[in-house]
């Protein structure tokens, strides 16, 4: 079948060194919020990935020995035969459908604190950690020989472990990124000073690991194709390095260096194929199969760079989380059937919170195994109706699950367009991938018949009454207070006028206020940073207020927080930071310092809160009015009118609700840990 698709170059299978991809999916290493902490829940997601057709799937990043620990963060480790013992779990899982595991040897050099550990970190010289006021140790040519030894002692525990692909990451200001930087790399001896010198520790990394492992294992490395910037590696350093080393790895994993603003960017900020123009030349010049990323969902756009020969492999991070089936349904040619990323990023924010990966798209993203979840199969339900109300995020979702499971569903929708705040939401400035939300839920119902939308329906408690379903999910989500209480205000804001106050309902239904507009995120999240982009587009004078020490401070987790504040900056925006806004009279509003307490004013024709949101659930509390009727349980609440919440909350709400009615056992929740 396949072989007369046009998409059957995506899958040729293609030698790197001693091993074969099965096709040219390739899941890059990624975060997982995992890591050495979770191995049977990261096992489990990996062997998802594998399950859906991606040839190679790699761990994230996988530290090497105890001097690299990057504590809180959960990161891999093949410290010992224990860490053996739990990746060939992962490597099994992978295995299990005919995919290469690989794994991303890591050392954080300088970067990392070694909380856990409490060893001295180490580094190309004595480096300030990331983010701990901590200093690594410079190494000796006693210590580069020693890491030397680390690298290959656990490269032969990957082999172990059942790796089919090791990696040499000399990237993202890691320890061997160290040495190839100008800047950090004042060493005299044979490590520094000439760019042959400072590649001398990735060159001899390279050449270890093949002569460790490379009877079985392809050996690959991480590189950014334009360098570290010009004061650490120029992109002509860069290239001239990929040159000298072209044909030591067997494979080429290749990256940019600026890695919040280009290559993990959101979808706010950069597209499909962005990286496209800047790694093109690497498969020329070493002649060495190439993976590269570029948020890729569109299979065209794949084929288009196999075909013009920029890559071998289509790599995927985020494609891969949000649909790990990917691969599969494009084999089958069921595109329109792709859960396609959003480039939200709030799967990278997750592993920034410790905790597991989370999708906004993929709602069964970690939960293979403590929920027991798969991503395209659902269990038959037991055929009771079911009246869903409201067609956002989570109505959109539940109707679709328990489209699924076989129930027979009415989806009724207030007004004339599905997608609630997804529709509103991704009118907003650099929003419009998240339609993709509300596109992919509706395209599947679609082809459901046993689900019905009903659009421009707004329906009362009676109406459900009547209505008469054997069960009631209500997911008519939140609304955006007017009176400021929130995060900072406890309760509502005193004194208030009736006009001039607005709130990002009110701009999402197109209100927009002129002159001089007050804006006071105490949300910290993208609404605030985006609506006053919004209100300065629309030629408002705007002041962006937080309390925060920086614009959508909490965005610092999706990697957003620098984009947000410069495109702020650039738009004309004054960024007050530090401040809350106290009051408003209809001409100014007073402030106050969150330090010292000191008042000011700025003049304002309009004052827009972005504080907190209430849940819609006055159709709830007319349904259910006694204990009784709460405990029945047939008339529930989902998504944000349950919790208001990201849009990730509320999709894994309506799907988690879906699974769980008429489950003949509860929901499975396990807990991944060690037991002693
Ligand atoms: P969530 O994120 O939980 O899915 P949204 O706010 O995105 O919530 O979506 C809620 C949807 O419910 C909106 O599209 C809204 O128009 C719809 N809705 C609210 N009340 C009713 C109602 N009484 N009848 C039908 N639809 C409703
Ligand atoms: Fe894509 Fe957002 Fe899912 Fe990450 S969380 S994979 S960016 S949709």
């Amino acid at each position: 079948m396949i072989t007369q698709s046009r998409y059957a170059p995506l899958f040729e299978p293609l030698r790197i060194g001693p091993v074969t991809a099965p096709n040219r999916f390739y899941q890059v290493p990624h975060c997982t919020g995992m890591g050495h902490a979770l191995p049977r829940t990261l096992a489990a997601m990996r062997g998802m990935k594998a399950a859906g057709g991606w040839g190679v799937v790699c761990t994230e990043y996988c530290s090497l020995h105890p001097t690299s620990d990057d504590q809180p963060y959960p990161f891999a480790s093949l410290w010992d035969d224990g860490d053996v013992r739990n990746l060939a779990a992962m490597c099994e899982a992978v295995h299990a459908h005919g995919a290469l595991a690989g794994v991303e040897l890591w050392h954080g050099g300088s970067y990392v604190a070694n909380l856990a550990t409490r060893l001295p970190s180490i580094g190309v010289r004595s480096l300030p950690s990331r983010i701990e006021p901590v200093q690594s140790r410079r190494m000796d040519r006693r210590d580069i020989r020693e890491f030397r030894r680390w690298h290959r002692e656990a490269a032969l525990r990957a082999r172990s472990a059942g790796f089919d692909i090791v990696y040499v990451y000399p990237t993202h200001g890691y320890l061997v990124s160290e040495f190839l930087s100008r800047a950090w790399n004042d060493r005299s001896d044979e490590y520094g000073g000439s760019l042959e010198n400072r590649a001398r520790l990735m060159r001899e990394l390279l050449e270890e690991t093949r002569e460790a492992v490379g009877d079985r294992c392809a050996v690959a490395t991480r590189f950014s194709a334009d360098g570290h910037g010009d004061a650490h590696l120029s992109a002509a350093e860069a290239h001239d390095v990929i040159a000298m080393l072209a044909q030591l790895p067997d494979l080429w994993d290749v990256v940019v260096g600026d890695y919040y603003n280009e290559e993990m960017a959101t979808s706010r900020f950069v597209h499909e194929a962005a990286l496209e123009e800047k790694v093109k030349y690497v498969r020329a010049l070493t002649g060495k199969p190439v993976v590269s990323v570029g948020r890729f969902t569109s299979p065209d756009t794949m084929l288009r760079q196999l075909r013009s020969g920029v890559l071998d492999f289509i790599g995927a991070a985020r494609p891969s989380i949000a649909d790990p089936f990917l691969p599969t349904k494009i084999r089958e040619d069921r595109t329109e059937d792709i859960r396609e990323c959003i480039g939200c990023n709030v799967c990278y924010s997750n592993n920034y919170r410790g905790s597991a990966l989370r999708c906004t798209q993929n709602p069964t993203m970690g939960e293979e195994w403590r929920s027991g979840w798969h991503p395209e199969q659902v269990p038959g339900g037991d055929g009771r109706s079911v009246l869903v109300v409201g067609a956002g995020p989570a109505g959109l979702e539940a109707a679709h699950i328990l489209g699924k499971r076989g129930h027979v569903v009415t989806l009724a929708e207030a007004t004339q367009q599905a997608g609630g705040r997804v529709t509103l939401e991704s009118a907003l400035p650099g929003l419009s991938e998240w339609a993709r939300v509300r596109d992919y839920r509706l395209g599947q119902i679609s082809r459901l018949s046993n689900v019905t939308l009903y659009l421009g329906n707004r329906l009362s408690a009676q109406d459900i009454r009547e209505f008469g379903a054997d069960h009631v999910m209500l997911a008519t989500g939140a609304r955006w207070r007017r009176d400021g209480a929130g995060r900072w205000h406890a309760a509502a804001m005193a004194g208030l006028p009736a006009t001039g106050v607005l709130t990002p309902d009110d701009l999402m239904r197109g209100v927009r206020p002129s002159g001089d507009v007050v804006l006071f995120d105490d949300d910290h999240y993208y609404m605030g940073p985006v609506l006053a982009l919004l209100l300065s587009r629309s030629g408002a004078r705007v002041s962006y207020v937080t309390t925060e020490g920086k614009a959508g401070d909490w965005s610092h987790y999706t990697g957003e927080q620098q984009a947000t504040q410069r495109q702020l900056i650039e738009a004309g925006v004054s960024i007050v930071t530090s401040t809350a806004v106290d009051g408003f009279d209809g001409e100014r509003v007073s402030t106050s310092c969150v330090y010292t307490g000191r008042a000011g004013a700025l003049p304002a024709g309009s004052l827009v809160l972005v504080t907190a949101r209430d849940p819609e659930d006055a159709l709830y509390r007319e349904l259910v009015g006694s204990e009784a009727e709460r405990a029945d349980g047939r008339i529930e609440c989902i998504g944000d009118c349950l919790q208001p919440s990201i849009i990730a909350n509320a999709v894994y709400s309506g799907h988690r609700a879906a699974r769980a009615l008429g489950a003949v056992q509860a929901l499975r929740a396990a807990r991944d840990r060690v037991v002693i």
